[in-house]
């Protein structure tokens, strides 16, 4: 038989076979069980980002309580102002000067402590938004890894089938045109064989009458620009 029969006759056991892988790779099953793996892998890198940043705004709430305290510390000095007044006959407006100052620092530290406040809250809600997706999504996955397996065992008695009536017909075919051909299959081109239509390969390629001769007795070439195996009908 001529190699373009052959390989004519395994194109058309493989389609039926690409149908199923297809209808596999299309599936509902896989696009949730793919979409909870892909959330997965993201969660991890997001929930650790999440934990540096707790971190450091746990970081600079401490340092702003110890800033609030340190200027608390200080403002309290000044409640003996009279006592300090009488006793050293200092100026009053210098102490008054000073404790206004003091104040306006705190108020400032406070404002800041209530916006940190604020982040740290929206942070924890955050947090507590990815958590509740994370376990949805865990759940998600391992209900349709179990479904995406089961649609595959459901075709896998057909898919061996037809396996192993390709491993028949490509008995017959020459090594390096079936090797060319499962390159072509893992591309994703097809059909991989087709036939020349006129002086054009199904592409629009034209060829040449004298490369059309090689065509003869049943041989197949490949264009030079879609690259599947032309042959003549
Ligand atoms: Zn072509």
């Amino acid at each position: 038989m001529a190699v373009s029969q052959q390989l004519l006759e395994y194109q058309k056991v493989d389609a039926e076979l690409l149908k199923i892988e297809q209808s596999v790779a299309g599936s509902e099953e896989r696009k949730k069980f793919m979409q909870a793996k892909k959330f997965m892998e993201a969660a991890r890198e997001k929930l650790d980002a999440q934990d540096k940043r707790a971190a450091e705004l746990r970081r600079l709430r401490d340092d702003l309580v110890q800033r609030t305290e340190e200027i608390t510390r200080q403002i309290a000095e000044y409640a003996d102002l009279d006592e300090m007044i009488g006793e050293e006959g200092g100026d009053v407006s210098f102490y008054k000067k000073n404790a206004q100052q003091l104040l306006e620092r705190l108020r400032m530290v406070k404002g800041e402590l209530a916006k940190l406040t604020a982040d740290v809250t929206a942070a924890a809600e955050e947090y507590e938004r990815l958590k509740k997706q994370t376990i949805a999504m865990q759940k998600q996955g391992e209900e349709y890894s179990k479904k995406f397996k089961e649609l595959k065992s459901k075709h896998a008695a057909e898919a061996e089938a037809l396996q192993q009536k390709l491993t028949e017909i490509a008995k017959a075919i020459p090594k390096d045109v079936m090797a060319r051909y499962q390159q072509k299959r893992k591309e994703k081109i097809f059909p991989i064989i087709v036939p020349l239509n006129g002086d054009r390969c199904v592409c629009g390629m034209d060829f040449p009458l004298a490369q059309q001769g090689r065509l003869d007795g049943g041989n197949v070439i490949e264009c030079e620009h879609c690259r599947r195996f032309v042959y003549k009908p």
